[in-house]
């Protein structure tokens, strides 16, 4: 029988027609189902998602404002839900909590993880599922971190008491025994946690897109879905913006092999992006580059000095500088006599004369010239590895576009080439690539 760990986003749970959708999806799968589920999203493009309603609710309630007419609203949107899918669930007493906790001790954590709390309760009666709150079985440690093995023990022994049951997503108790949440787009760390717990064949991921797509689509026009990425790919693709899902939601189903499948909820029929481990000889499928993400906001300190490259232990002193200030490094391009580094260019404003100072005292340099306003590009790719000249095919493709590369890295792992443009030519470089590996 198989194991499959569904999450379903706050779009795909937004509203009673959303829920008919969802369970119908649901309904389609056999075996043991363990399902996910985010707070009511927006319904429309300018509608609030109810994790914000429950922010500004309790915001009124720390400043002991009235915020009786907040939490209204905010019943309001589950309430519909329940009435337009025809169930019976006592909404009343859950909000009598609610309000008694807000009008004794509010806790932020606490009030915006309800959001999940009430919606999965909602889907599993809706579905005659179980229902698992993660408050007894998702665990952070005293640094605010996961407890990942605690948790994936606490978690597969519940599990193993079902074969259909919703978890709430987003929190669980913290150190000090309270509620407390993952940072915002937590639900997808909790669908991956649940998976890796049940030991599933697949974690399904359900949103509102048809799976991850190869390049911006505010920046490119109508770019294509990836079918298939490696952890690796998505894992430097992410860095660089690309964002299909929470960040922390790859590891726990990396470390345990098992593979994520991004869905449509409003199109189920679309295979969405499988994201594997290992893919089989990637360029065989004529796709030689997997995606393109990129960021503008990166400045380069060059340092110059005659006769560096003779200087034992000058790199390693340049970027102490740079970490002692509490920034981080992205490259460090060098040539024989200089050496560059490309920061944040946030990060660096704000230590610019600090670091600028211990330059000048512990390097001695001939020269230091910091520019700003560089973007960064990825392109990536497993298929790069068994391929020559993608280099030189993003090298001229820039070059006939007429942008100036400033910087060029290859990462040692070969799945991607960094370039470094000045900010202006950003979006010109970024389709000028599209149009070199995918058009
Ligand atoms: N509801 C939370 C948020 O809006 C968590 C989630 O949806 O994953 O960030």
């Amino acid at each position: 029988m198989k194991t499959i760990a569904m999450k379903f986003g706050g779009s795909s749970l937004a509203d009673a027609s959303q829920f008919k959708k969802v369970a119908s999806i649901i309904k389609s799968h056999e075996g043991k189902l363990y399902v996910v589920a985010s707070a009511p999203g927006k319904r429309c493009k300018d509608d609030t998602k109810v994790t914000d309603m429950l922010y500004a609710c309790y915001d009124s309630a720390s400043q002991k404002a009235d915020f009786s007419s907040s939490l209204d609203a905010i019943k309001a949107r589950f309430s519909e839900i329940i009435v337009n899918l025809g169930i019976t669930f006592d909404l009343d007493s859950e909000f009598s909590v609610i309000a008694k906790h807000l009008s004794d001790t509010p806790q932020r954590d606490y009030m915006a993880s309800r959001g999940e709390y009430l919606n999965s309760k909602i889907l599993a009666t809706y579905l005659g599922y179980d229902f698992i709150d993660p408050a007894n079985y998702v665990f952070f440690g005293q640094d605010g971190v996961l407890n990942a093995e605690r948790t994936n023990t606490e978690l597969a022994r519940a599990l193993s008491k079902t074969d259909h049951a919703v978890v709430a997503g987003f929190y669980g108790t913290g150190a000090d025994g309270k509620v407390k949440t993952f940072s915002r787009g937590g639900s997808d760390v909790t669908g991956a946690i649940v998976a890796r717990a049940a030991k599933a064949d697949v974690y399904e991921n359900w949103t509102d897109v048809s799976g991850m797509l190869s390049a911006d689509p505010r920046i490119v026009k109508d770019p294509d879905a990836i079918e298939e990425i490696s952890y690796k790919e998505l894992r430097e693709l992410s860095y660089m913006g690309a964002s299909v899902m929470h960040e922390d939601a790859v590891f726990p189903v990396r470390s345990a092999g098992i593979p994520i499948n991004i869905r449509n909820t409003n199109r189920p029929q679309d295979k969405g992006t499988w994201i594997v481990a290992h893919r089989e000889n990637p360029a065989q499928s004529g796709k030689i580059v997997t995606g393109i993400a990129g960021k503008k906001g990166f400045s380069s300190l060059r340092v110059e000095k005659a006769m560096l490259n003779n200087e034992v232990g000058f790199a390693a002193k340049l970027l102490n500088i740079i970490a002692s200030a509490g920034v981080s490094f992205e490259h460090v391009p060098s040539a024989i006599d200089s050496m560059s580094v490309i920061v944040d260019s946030a990060a660096f404003r704000a230590n610019r004369s600090r670091i600028l100072e211990s330059v000048q005292d512990i390097l001695h340099p001939d020269a230091t010239i910091v520019d700003t306003g560089i973007a960064l590009i990825a392109v990536v790719g497993m298929g790069m590895v068994y391929k020559k000249g993608v280099a030189a095919k993003v090298f001229s493709a820039l070059a006939k576009a007429e942008v100036n590369i400033r910087m060029i890295d290859q990462g040692s792992s070969e799945i991607n080439i960094i370039v470094g443009i000045d900010e202006p030519d950003y979006e010109k470089a970024v389709n000028a690539l599209y149009d070199a590996f995918f058009r």
